[in-house]
């Protein structure tokens, strides 16, 4: 700007009150006859623009009031044309406001809920939603529930159906259980089988297996829960077979089996096996419940993964009822699974916490598509995402972290940050991911990040702008280094990181992407930055 220009605009600033803007402000109904406003009520409906403006314009009287929005901002719009007739200022009035309702719009309109792009290299992360859906699995989903569907409807028949019988039958063939079902969550379904096969009566649980998972689900209290009386036996490290016989007694209805999904007991051990309880079952009738927290269906050890124990094996190995989640390593909806023995799925079916805990259409489609998929373990691989990244082998992740190092160290090469300081700022380095929810707790999965770090800003600032884009970014920070663990981040999102980096806005100081408000100010305290 010239200085002539500028001593116009700071007399400019100090002729005009807030009192004067005010007056200025257009009405209401003004605004919404406006035919970029008219546009938006199209796209957005007439009630939800009319809020917004007159929203826009409570905000608007607030900024001149406090004096942060005086002619400093009208300034911009107006100032290079000096002459500052009053219609000139109206006009910029009316442009600003028009700017600050656009603005609103978009802002009222933007979800809450939202995709992230994940680097911190969990794969089961449940801060970032646990196992994301296949393309597969939501295709059907989709379909299934965006219209009406045989949900409940036998179309043999003409009846009234039942939920289960749409993907109970593929649970079925997958696993080898004789029957199956499903309900909200592997929480839910420990509820719903303790409540249906053992309330009123005791159940007997190893003490080593008494396990608390996130959130709050903790097996005693599940089971105080269920109506269940917990008999614990054994000690935290060791209990034998004895010491379950030993607990059985007129009130006792089951034993239970807890998979210790999230954390291992080493050392000077003894567990009773599946196996031991199944025998003991031959001895007493009482049904095995096993609760296996992660639902695997594949043998990870094929992979390069150490062994999880799988549902196939828990059933082939003597279990009753077996429950597992939809959205952990099996890499479907959020669901509990339970399948089993006919006879004992019959009765937790007709349990009334089975109406209270039923999953919706869009969850039964997703589980019958996902199911579908295991049909061949070899697809099921490629095609659910979940086990897709977690057996990607470390070379190819490294390849893709490379590529996007490349993309990024390309977009910023005109930051205007002096190329000296540009060294070290994009690297590759190895890590180590983590399937994450609780599940295979001592597996260190190889893998590879791109490190970004910034000379100006750092590695928490430079953290917390790429949560606040529009498509946020979410990655591990290690010293002064942000990393993005590429065993997690999708190829289709690589195109979108290098955008992000693009002309190295996002390293510099003050420049916070995607909020606009203050161009220049980071010019100026950009370049004390690199002084
Ligand atoms: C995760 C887990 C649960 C709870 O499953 P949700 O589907 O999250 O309700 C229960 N038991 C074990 C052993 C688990 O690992």
């Amino acid at each position: 700007m010239e200085k002539k220009e500028i001593r116009k605009n700071e007399r400019y600033r100090n002729d005009i009150s807030p009192n004067d803007i005010c007056r200025l402000i257009p009405r209401v109904d003004s605004l919404m006859g406006e035919k970029e406003i008219r546009e938006t009520v199209r796209e957005y409906g007439y009630d939800c623009v009319l809020r917004v403006v007159r929203r826009t314009l409570e905000e608007f009287r607030e900024e001149i009031r406090k004096g942060s929005s005086d002619g400093e901002g009208l300034a911009g719009t107006e100032g290079k044309d000096a002459e500052n007739t009053g219609e000139d200022m109206q006009t910029a009035v009316r442009k600003k406001i028009a700017e600050k309702i656009q603005n609103n719009l978009v802002e009222e309109m933007r979800m809450s809920l939202t995709p992230v792009v994940n680097g911190t290299g969990i794969i089961l992360h449940t801060g970032l939603g646990r196992a994301p859906m296949g393309e597969e699995t939501l295709r059907h989903a989709v379909a299934a529930a965006g219209g009406y569907s045989n949900l409940e409807f036998d179309l043999e028949t003409g009846n009234r159906g039942e939920r289960c019988r749409n993907f109970e039958e593929v649970i079925c063939r997958v696993t080898g259980a004789e029957a199956a079902m499903a309900v909200n969550n592997n929480a839910g379904a420990m509820l719903l089988i303790l409540s249906s096969l053992a309330a009123g009566g005791e159940v007997i649980v190893s003490r080593g297996e008494l396990v608390e998972i996130g959130g709050g689900f903790r097996i005693p209290e599940i089971m105080e829960l269920g109506g269940a009386v917990l008999r614990e036996v054994g000690t935290t490290n060791r209990t034998r077979p004895e010491d379950y016989r030993d607990a059985v007694g007129g009130e006792t209805r089951a034993f239970l089996k807890v998979h210790t999904s999230n954390y291992r007991i080493i050392g000077y051990t003894r567990e009773t096996t599946l196996q031991e309880l199944a025998a003991l079952k031959e001895e007493t009738g009482l049904p095995v419940i096993q609760d296996l927290g992660s639902g695997v269906l594949v043998d990870l050890e094929k992979y390069g993964l150490s062994h999880e124990p799988m549902v196939q094996e828990s059933l082939k190995g003597g279990a009753d009822v077996v429950s597992f989640s939809g959205d952990k390593l099996l890499g479907g909806p959020q669901a509990g699974i339970i399948v089993g023995r006919k006879m004992y799925i019959d009765k937790i079916k007709r349990h009334p916490f089975s109406r209270a805990l039923r999953i919706d259409k869009f969850t039964a489609a997703a589980l019958e598509a996902v199911f579908r998929q295991y049909l061949d373990a070899d697809r099921a691989v490629e095609t659910i995402p979940v086990l897709r990244m977690l057996t990607r082998p470390a070379e190819e992740v490294r390849r893709s972290a490379e590529k996007l190092a490349e993309g990024i160290t390309e977009a910023i090469k005109n930051a205007g940050i002096p190329s000296e300081r540009m060294k070290g700022v994009v690297s590759v380095e190895a890590c180590v991911s983590r399937a994450g929810g609780g599940s295979l707790p001592e597996e260190n999965i190889e893998s590879y990040a791109v490190a970004v770090s910034s000379p100006e800003i750092s590695a928490g600032e430079l953290s917390a702008r790429l949560r606040k884009l529009d498509r946020p970014v979410i990655g591990r920070i290690s010293g002064e280094k942000f990393l993005l663990d590429m065993r997690t981040v999708q190829e289709e999102e690589r195109a979108y990181l290098e955008e992000v980096f693009r002309k190295g806005e996002i390293l510099r100081k003050d420049e916070i992407t995607g909020k606009k408000g203050a161009p220049g100010r980071s010019e100026t305290s950009g370049k004390e930055g690199t002084q």
